[in-house]
């Protein structure tokens, strides 16, 4: 469990510090507000099998537990939204607000420049969102009276 919440922790942050956002969003539209792929992809402006590819990869970092990435996903995305983005984009341009580079808006790339160039912050920003959630999950046990 605590391995599935550190992967997903990894794999939303990067998302939304890479202004990727709407991936963190889908996430949470799909395990909390139970919309199906179709409804998220027409709301986000892309397509059903892209959302769908999204949920597949927090499926597979939840080891293929539906319970445990039903208890965790959409903690850790709503932990992830309250962190802001380094990348914003600019007239078509991806600039990093922490050292103020011009880059290109390339998925990978954006990775790799955070991950090089500030991974101190990551790594920072990473710990901030499990410590958050710590607190979140163990209240969640509770929940499951209702
Ligand atoms: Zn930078």
């Amino acid at each position: 469990m605590r391995d599935a919440v550190d992967q997903l922790i990894q794999y939303m942050l990067m998302k939304r510090l890479t202004g990727r956002s709407e991936v963190v969003i889908a996430i949470i539209d799909y395990y909390v507000n139970g919309a199906s792929p179709s409804d998220i992809g027409a709301k986000l402006r892309v397509s059903r099998l892209k959302v769908r590819g999204w949920i597949q990869r927090v499926a597979e970092k939840c080891n293929y537990s539906h319970s445990v990435a039903a208890r965790v996903a959409g903690r850790v995305a709503a932990a992830v939204m309250e962190v802001d983005p380094i990348i914003v984009r600019v007239g078509g341009k991806a600039l990093c607000t922490i050292c103020g580079a011009a880059l290109r808006d390339d998925e990978r790339a954006l990775r790799r420049h955070i991950l090089r160039q500030h991974g101190e912050e990551f790594r920072t920003l990473a710990e901030l969102v499990r410590r958050r959630l710590g607190g979140e999950l163990g209240r969640s046990e509770n929940k499951n009276k209702n």
